[in-house]
C-alpha cells in the first residue's frame, strides 16, 4: 500500500486566493456586464522589456544551429548571467564569491526547496501576516507541529507584525533557528531599514540562526536607508541566504527565472556539532534534483543588465510604483491608515470602521466593483486590513480611485 506524505494533508485544501476567485465569479454571474477592476493581483501585467524579447529571439536562433546549439546549462547557471549579477552587487558595495550564486526557475522554488537541506527539528519563525508560501512550506516539510485553536502551528514562531509595530516584524523573545524575512515586504508593503535589518543579522549571529531573505521586491526600493541586499549589513554573509527573482523586477512571472545566493561563510551544524557549509548541501541538492534553467531564459535575464534593458526595467518599475503611489495618496486623503506603497508595489491599509477583511472585500466588490486582497488571508494579524497592488493598469488604478473617492 502506497502511503501519502501526511504533512501535505495538513495544508489548507484551497489555496487562500481561490476563495477570492470564487467570490468574484459569484458576483460576475449576477452582474455579467460589470466592469471589475482588480487591485488584488500579485502578478505583473505589463509585457516583457523589448531587450529581453530580442535576446531570447537570438538565443532561439542559436539553438537552431549546429555550431551554437546548447544542451544542459551548467548546474549553477551560465557565467554570462552570473557575472552580470556579481557586477550589480558590486555597485552596492557587496562582493560575492562567484560560486555562491545559483540561477533558479523563480524564487518560489527555492523558498520551498531550501527545507530539504535543513534539519527537521529547526524552529522556524515567520511574521504574521506573511507571504503564505513560507508557512505552507514549513507545514509540508513536517516542521509545523500541530494546528492550535487560534489557527497557529505549535512549532512555528510567529513574529509580531501589527499596527503597534507599524507592520515591521519584531524580534522573537525565544531562540529560533530559521527566520524568513521578506524585504520590502509582501503583503504589507513595509520595509526594514538598514538599522532595523542589522538587528536581525545580529540576532542570527548571536543565536547561530540563519535568515532566508526574500528580496523579490528589491528593485522597488526608493528610500536610501532601505537595503537592496541583506549583504549590505555587516556579518550577513555568515547567516543569510538571499533569494531574488526577475518576476516582479522584469515581468518574468511567466518566463521563470531568479537566483539564490549561498555565501561560503554560511554554516549550519551537524548533530555532532560540526560546522557544515550550507552551500555544499545546496550544491548537492541541485546536482540531483534539477538540471537548471533554459539557455533562452537565462539570455533573456542577462539582457536586463544592458543599458537599454536597465532603462526598460526601470520604466516598468516606475509604472507600478506610480500606481501604488496614486493608491497610497488617495487612501491617505480619505483618512485611512495606510502602510507601504513607497518602496513597494503593495499598499496595505486598515479597513474603514474596523470592518473584518472579508466584509470590506464584499463592499468593495458589490458597491465599487473593485477586487482587493483581504488582509486576513495572510494570517490572523492581517484581519481588519486590506491589500491593494500597483500591478493594475494606470487607467484601472485611476478609475478605481475615482469610484471610492469620498465614499469609503
Ligand atoms: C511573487 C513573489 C515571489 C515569487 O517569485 P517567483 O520568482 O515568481 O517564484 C517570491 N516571494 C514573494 C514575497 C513574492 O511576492
Amino acid at each position: 500500500m502506497a502511503l501519502a506524505n501526511e504533512n501535505y494533508l495538513k495544508t489548507p485544501e484551497i489555496y487562500c486566493f481561490d476563495e477570492i476567485e470564487k467570490r468574484v465569479n459569484a458576483y460576475k454571474l449576477l452582474h455579467p456586464n460589470s466592469n471589475i477592476i482588480r487591485l488584488g493581483v500579485g502578478d505583473v501585467t505589463r509585457p516583457l522589456p523589448n531587450e529581453v524579447v530580442q535576446a531570447m529571439h537570438n538565443a532561439i536562433d542559436e539553438m537552431s544551429q549546429q555550431a551554437t546549439f546548447r544542451g544542459y546549462s551548467p548546474p549553477q547557471g551560465y557565467d554570462f548571467l552570473i557575472e552580470k549579477i556579481l557586477k550589480e552587487y558590486r555597485k552596492i558595495g557587496v562582493n560575492l564569491a562567484k560560486d555562491s550564486v545559483f540561477i533558479n526557475d523563480g524564487a518560489k522554488s527555492d523558498i520551498g526547496n531550501i527545507g530539504h537541506i535543513l534539519g527537521r527539528d529547526n524552529i522556524i519563525a515567520i511574521s504574521d501576516p506573511v507571504y503564505p508560501v513560507y508557512e505552507n512550506a514549513t507545514i509540508m516539510s513536517g516542521r509545523a507541529g500541530v494546528l492550535n485553536d487560534d489557527m497557529k502551528w505549535s512549532n512555528i514562531v510567529y513574529l509580531k507584525c501589527t499596527e503597534e509595530t507599524a507592520f515591521i516584524p519584531e524580534l522573537p523573545d525565544e531562540k529560533v533557528d530559521i527566520i524568513y524575512l521578506c524585504n520590502p515586504n509582501n503583503p504589507t508593503g513595509t520595509s526594514l531599514t538598514k538599522t532595523e535589518l542589522k538587528r536581525w543579522v545580529d540576532y542570527a549571529i548571536a543565536h547561530d540562526s540563519i535568515i532566508i531573505y526574500d528580496a523579490a521586491y528589491q528593485s522597488y526600493v526608493t528610500e536610501p536607508d532601505v537595503p537592496r541586499s541583506i549583504y549590505e549589513i555587516k556579518g550577513a554573509k555568515k547567516v543569510a541566504i538571499e533569494i531574488r527573482s526577475y518576476s516582479k523586477t522584469a515581468g518574468f512571472t511567466g518566463l521563470r527565472c531568479g537566483f539564490s545566493v549561498f555565501p561560503p561563510e554560511l554554516v549550519v551544524y551537524s548533530k555532532m556539532g560540526e560546522q557544515v557549509q550550507l552551500i555544499k548541501l545546496w550544491g548537492r541538492r541541485n546536482a540531483n534534483y534539477t538540471n537548471g534553467v533554459s539557455y533562452v531564459v537565462q539570455r533573456g535575464a542577462e539582457a536586463i543588465y544592458s543599458p537599454k534593458g536597465k532603462a526598460e526595467v526601470q520604466e516598468l518599475i516606475n509604472y507600478y510604483l506610480q500606481n501604488a503611489s496614486i493608491i497610497r495618496k488617495e487612501l491617505i486623503a480619505g483618512g485611512l491608515e495606510v502602510y507601504g506603497g513607497v518602496s513597494s508595489p503593495y499598499v496595505w491599509f486598515k479597513t474603514p470602521d474596523n470592518q473584518p477583511s472579508w466584509k470590506f472585500f464584499q463592499q468593495l466588490l458589490y458597491e465599487f466593483q473593485i477586487v482587493g486582497t483581504p488582509g486576513v488571508v495572510f494570517g490572523n494579524s492581517g484581519e481588519g486590513f486590506m491589500r491593494f497592488t500597483g500591478f493594475s493598469s494606470r487607467e484601472g488604478t485611476l478609475k478605481a480611485m475615482d469610484r471610492i473617492r469620498g465614499k469609503i
